[in-house]
Formats: structure tokens, sequence, C-alpha cells
């Protein structure tokens, strides 16, 4: 009698043990400093043992750690181990980019009769919002808790002509990690002046956790046509159909089995198909070795696919070289250049508007 009552003792504690280990959690430390503004790192973690760390800085998210198909938990997202290594040179892995990810030709644009002139950082052109971009700023950041998900929000206030845009633009952007393994990205902003927006995250996926390159991963694409570009990195303005050529991933294929035919990898934005303005499927990538998979929605009507032909030179948190095709990006955006191309969707931004988007990256794993 007296064994049976331990017994059952034993089992209400491990039970409420376990409970309370399954919680969601976020967590915050202090990271460093820059320009006198404090760096933290949040970390997010559902009660399937998910785990995300996102830093204030660039809203970089640094690790994305989920289970392979034995339960084996790894880091599948390339990042760097401290601040100090973001500060040096962190090619926006994993940050968010603002104003306008991807380029704008010659770094100018017409508004409303008025033509802006933008910082240019590559080559001719804008890119990823210039040279001090969002993925380099310290965004004001606070915690999210429910009982279904957790979050860290951050919010920034680009100033009127910041790198030439127009425009006071206040951005939130809210990072939300569910028991589904969604990692979920809200973003919302407004300005008080008409200007343009493009807003991205820059995260490179790895799903067998950065050991190799990413050449075996199987993506497909819910997209059947593209904006082909110059040699400047500059949508042509045409839209082009897939089919016959390497960028075809309407069914599934291997991403390093046509890549050679290209002089610089994959770099493109794909026009995503959609029935109904709203979320849509837009990736899936499956790893075989881990049997990881990454299922990637968005509201967004674009997408570039990158994959890193120009990383080099950087040690990957994991202790791995961040090196030639070793992640692969999937940035939801508008098409690149879409000020100077009135026929692509538009990213004007006027005063009393409100800019959202919501970018969803979810992760499984499948035994095939
Ligand atoms: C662009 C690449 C660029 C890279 C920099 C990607 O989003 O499409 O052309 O080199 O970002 O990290």
């Amino acid at each position: 009698m007296r064994f049976k009552l331990v017994a059952v003792l034993i089992c209400v504690v491990l039970i409420t043990a376990c409970k309370q280990e399954a919680k969601l959690s976020v967590s915050k430390e202090k990271w460093g400093n820059t320009n006198g503004q404090e760096v933290f790192l949040f970390t997010l973690k559902n009660s399937g043992g998910t785990e995300v760390k996102i830093t204030n800085y660039g809203g970089i998210v640094t690790r994305i750690i989920v289970a392979d198909k034995n339960g084996k938990f790894e880091n599948v997202v390339l990042g760097l181990d401290s601040l100090g290594s973001y500060l040096n040179n962190g090619p926006y892995m994993g940050a968010i980019i603002g104003r306008f990810g991807n380029r704008i030709a010659n770094g100018k644009f017409m508004l409303d009769t008025v033509e802006y002139t933008l910082a240019t950082n590559n080559g001719p052109n804008h890119l990823h919002g210039g040279i001090a971009g969002f993925d380099k700023k310290v965004w004001e950041a606070k915690e999210i808790s429910g009982n279904d998900s957790i979050g860290v929000q951050l919010t920034y206030v680009s100033k009127d002509m910041e790198e030439g845009y127009p425009g006071n633009l206040t951005t939130l952007v809210t990072y939300i990690l569910n028991n589904n393994n969604e990692l979920k990205i809200y973003y919302e902003a407004e300005a008080d002046k008409a200007t343009i927006l493009n807003l991205t995250n820059h995260s490179y996926f790895n799903l067998n956790g950065g050991s190799d390159n990413i050449l075996n991963h199987e993506l497909t694409l819910y997209a059947d046509s593209i904006t082909p570009f110059d040699s400047t990195n500059i949508p042509t303005g045409a839209i082009v159909p897939v089919t016959g050529t390497p960028f075809d991933f309407t069914s599934s294929h291997k991403i390093g089995e046509r890549i050679d035919q290209l002089t610089y990898g994959y770099d493109q934005n794909y026009i995503l198909k959609r029935d109904n303005p709203g979320l849509t499927l837009a990736a899936e990538l499956f790893e075989p070795t881990s049997g990881r998979f990454m299922q990637m929605y968005t509201t967004e009507p674009g997408m570039q696919l990158y994959t890193g032909y120009f990383l080099s030179g950087l040690t990957n948190s994991n202790g791995q070289p961040i090196d030639k095709y070793r992640g692969v990006a999937f940035e939801a955006q508008h098409y690149p250049d879409s000020p100077n191309k009135p026929h692509f969707p538009s990213v004007v931004l006027r005063p009393g508007e409100k800019y959202t988007q919501l970018t969803i990256y979810k992760f499984s794993a499948l035994n095939k």
C-alpha cells in the first residue's frame, strides 16, 4: 500500500516536472554593445525542444535548432557566434533587410515627380537598404510570451532621408515560434511621407546542420516564372517561364543538379504562383540524410533564391566553414528594382497606409 502511494507520488512529480519542462519559453541575455547601445540575444524555445536565437542587432536570427528524423537537434541556419563577429562582417546572414531588399538600378527612383538618390553599395546599384541598412541597426526589443507561442518584437524608427529614402518610417518585426515548429515573421510599417519599402529576412538554411554544402538539398518552388536580369543583376523587365531551364523547380530537384550551368549559382527572383492574395506556399526544402524538411509560406509576390556563391572566410557558430554554397536563402520580397518598373507590383507606401507582410518557415522531419 505504502509502496503504491510512493509510486503514485513519484509519477505525479515526474509528470509535473515534464509539463514544466515542456513549456514554451523566451529568455534574454546581454550580448554586447555597439555605438553605446545595448545588444541582447533572445532564445525562444518550444515544448518540442526547437530553439531560435535572435539578436536585436539587425534583427538577426543567429540559430534555429531543430530535430532530424532521429531526434538529433542541430542548427540549420548559418550564423556567427558573437556580436563582434557580426560587427566585423556578417554578409546579411539571418538579418532583417530594409528599407529595400535587393537592388535598385543606379540607386535612383522617381516617386510623385521627385527623383531620389540612394546610397550605391553594389557596383552602380543600391543593395539591401544601402551602406547601413536595417541589418546594421540596433532595434528596440521586447519579449512576447503566450500559451501557444513566444516571440520577440523589434521596432526601428528610420529617419527621413536615411540612406536617401524619403519619410520617417516606423517598422515592427515580430518573430514568433509556436509548437508546430513554425517561425513566423510579421512585418508592419508606417511612414509619414510617400516612400518605398521592401522588407525581407536573409537567413541562409542548411538542413544537414551545416556539415556540408546545400547541393544535395531537394528543392520545390511554387513559382513558374522569373524576372531575368542584366549584367549588374537588375531585372530587364521581362517575365519569363522557367520551363526547360535550370531555374525550373516546379517539381523537386537537387539544388546541385543543374547549378553548374549558372556562372554564380542561383541568385534569382521568382514570381510566386498564387490563386489569391494572402499567405501562399512558396518553397519546400528537403535534406535526405537528416530527413529535415522546411516549408516557406509568404504573403509576398516574389522570392529571391540565393545559394551563396560568394560566401567565404567565415566560421559558422557550429565551427564549420561558411564557404561557397554552404547555405541557401529564400528571401520573400517584391521584385528587384520595382520602383523603376511600373508593371511590377507596387512598393510604394503612403502616409495613412500600413505595410504588412507575413512569412513563415516551418520545420519538420520526414522518414522517406
Ligand atoms: C542577393 C545577392 C547578394 C547577396 C548578398 C542576395 O540577396 O540576391 O546578389 O550577393 O544577397 O548577401
